[in-house]
């Protein structure tokens, strides 16, 4: 088996994203229904011994670069032991967490500690009722104070901000100003129709051309930052600034020629494209008696089977009309 992935396209892959839940705390309109959510049976998730033999699997396979993610990830007990675990393994370069800072202020020093290296914050407004609004959970406090310990402990920040038609399109540029006196990377992500029901109605369409047209005109001399390998992102910084600005082109699909993902759902299922449907069940081939090597290879099949991007995947996909809530899939 080769110690480096690379896809049907040449995509070299080195990247997974590890949903270790779908449960949250937080009720995200564009995420999740506010009432009726079937949860995963307990069973049914990858326990953890399971999720570090997966880790360990696809290091060895490759991967250096892993994405703590769910459902909100602090929800699940014993996460941080599992994150202490993976941290141990030879040729794991990266953990980073994506969390909504509801339990998280506390754990900072810990998540320093184990050597987290960066966590994204999502937090799509600085208003409190209209965060109420937002994630029908009146948490803002608490959010606000993850973020202050990850500018105290210096770990590296970046806010995720869905921008949302009607919601918080007017707030677009008090967020992109926190940048000026925080060094942090305040990332404004395209809405997808991934919230547990069906597509939305939209009042107008912000895709990443408007939201780059709203902050070129409040901020004439923004300027491009070269991007990085495989980066979902275009970056920008306001002169002067101490933080960048980011927009995810996450519906409109623009970075899938250098997409170095992998992602692993709660239940296991693993999948090549956020579109796509799980290429296989890797719970079922954790659960199997069988070997490291032939888990590994139902993994290099898999990515020998990417779809070209979200567009194919999602053509590809069984379940037609998206609607699966992104905490399912690991956002
Ligand atoms: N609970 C954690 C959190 O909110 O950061 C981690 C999981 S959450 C599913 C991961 C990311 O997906 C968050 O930044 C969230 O804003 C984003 N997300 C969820 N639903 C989305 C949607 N329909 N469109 C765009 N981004 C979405
Ligand atoms: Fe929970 Fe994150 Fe989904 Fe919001 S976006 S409901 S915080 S999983």
């Amino acid at each position: 088996m080769p110690h480096s992935l690379i896809d049907n396209h040449g995509r070299p892959v080195s990247y997974v994203r590890l949903a270790v839940t779908d449960r949250c705390n937080l009720r995200c309109f564009y995420c999740m229904p506010e009432e009726g959510i079937q949860y995963v049976p307990k069973p049914h998730l990858l326990t953890f011994e399971e999720m570090e033999r997966a880790v360990r699997l696809l290091v060895e396979m490759g991967v250096d670069k892993v994405r703590i993610t769910g459902g909100e990830p602090f929800v699940r007990r014993g996460i941080m032991g599992f994150l202490e675990n993976i941290s141990q393994l030879n040729g794991l370069r990266q953990i980073n967490v994506t969390t909504n800072g509801v339990l998280t202020a506390p754990l900072l020093p810990d998540l320093q500690r184990i050597g987290i290296q960066s966590v994204n914050l999502s937090l799509d407004t600085l208003n409190r009722q209209r965060f109420f609004d937002i994630t029908r959970r009146d948490e803002f406090a608490n959010v606000w104070e993850t973020f202050e310990g990850l500018q105290y402990y210096k770990i590296k920040t970046k806010i995720n901000t869905v921008v949302m038609s009607g919601k918080n399109t007017d707030e677009l540029i008090e967020m992109a100003e926190l940048t000026r006196q925080y060094n942090v990377d305040v990332r404004f992500i395209e809405e997808m129709p991934f919230n547990g029901e069906a597509q939305h109605e939209y009042a107008e369409l912000w895709n990443y051309k408007k939201i780059l047209d709203k902050l070129q005109s409040q901020y004439p001399t923004i300027y491009k930052l070269p991007d990085p390998p495989a980066s979902t992102s275009y970056n920008y910084q306001v002169p002067g600034y101490k933080g960048t600005i980011g927009i995810i082109a996450a519906f409109s699909r623009t970075f899938c020629g250098t997409c170095n993902r992998l992602r692993v759902t709660p239940q296991g299922g693993f999948r090549t494209c956020l579109y796509a449907d799980n290429a296989f069940s890797l719970r079922d081939a954790l659960r199997q008696n069988i070997s490291d090597e032939e888990v590994k290879k139902y993994i290099y099949e898999a990515v020998q089977n990417r779809a070209k991007d979200g567009f194919e995947a999602e053509q590809r996909a069984s379940r037609g009309a998206v609607s699966e809530s992104m905490a399912a899939i690991g956002g």
